[in-house]
């Protein structure tokens, strides 16, 4: 038996935002894949890797087509990339993680970490963290709607230009909206964080979306539970490590 497993190193990353517009952004996370990242067994993307998507044939012309070269590039020198769409990028698809050779996750997603260490035995439920702002009712509306298979066979169907016009108007929208919500309303509900852990039979949440990094200890039918928040990426690299059963989160 080879103790490799035991070793096994994962970091969970989220909300980079990745556009044009923010090139500092996307020169960290290439600088990311091709160092620190090549030591990961497995590198977990848990939403809005892109401050917006317009479908997979949109990635070249909004200038991603390097990360996608620089993330498929590490997944061939060993580490899996698994990528989970965000409420920014949920146009993500098969010809994207085809192209970034990436796994598409569901989200939620449980997942079970190898090792020794305190944190080996956990279940691992992972999400991108938006479904659980139920507090934001307009936000829960909007996601539904645009989640729809219908929706988003309309919105592929248009050109080109016209979805990048119109994701434009979205953004424009959505930071509107923003700016009338309370800090509390635009981030996780307890309740449906506890619901969903329940419903999973997990002791630990890992998400992103509210970009509020930190650890949340609580109590879940009677036992020790954990929320881990993931950063975004607009001034460092937030990230969650796991080595040898241990998190780490990096604020
Ligand atoms: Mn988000």
């Amino acid at each position: 038996m080879t103790d490799a497993p035991a070793l096994m190193s994962v970091a969970f990353i989220s909300d980079l935002h990745l556009t044009p517009e923010r090139p500092a952004s996307t020169r960290l996370f290439k600088e990311f894949l091709g160092q620190a990242a090549r030591r990961l067994e497995r590198l977990y993307i848990l939403g809005d890797l892109f401050d917006y998507w317009v479908g997979d044939d949109g990635g070249a012309p909004l200038g991603h087509g390097g990360v996608e070269t620089a993330l498929r590039r590490t997944a061939e020198a060993g580490t899996r990339i698994f990528c989970m769409r965000g409420n920014r990028d949920f146009l993500i698809g098969g010809a994207f993680a085809e192209r970034a050779g990436c796994e598409l996750l569901p989200d939620p997603v449980i997942v079970e970490l190898p090792g020794p260490g305190p944190a080996a035995n956990r279940r691992f439920l992972l999400s991108h963290g938006d479904a659980l702002c139920t507090d934001d009712v307009e936000h829960q509306a909007s996601r539904r709607e645009m989640l729809s298979a219908k929706w988003k066979t309309a919105f592929l169907q248009k050109p080109l230009p016209r979805r990048m016009e119109a994701a434009a108007a979205m953004r424009r929208r959505s930071e509107e909206a923003k700016r009338h919500k309370t800090r509390a309303v635009m981030d996780v509900n307890q309740a449906a964080v506890e619901n969903l852990m329940r419903q999973h039979g997990a002791d630990t949440l890992v998400h992103g979306h509210t970009h509020l990094p930190a650890v949340h200890r609580f109590s879940l039918e009677g036992k020790p539970a954990w929320r881990y928040v993931l950063g975004d990426w607009y001034e460092q690299r937030s990230a969650l490590y796991y080595h040898r059963g241990i998190l780490a989160l990096k604020k």
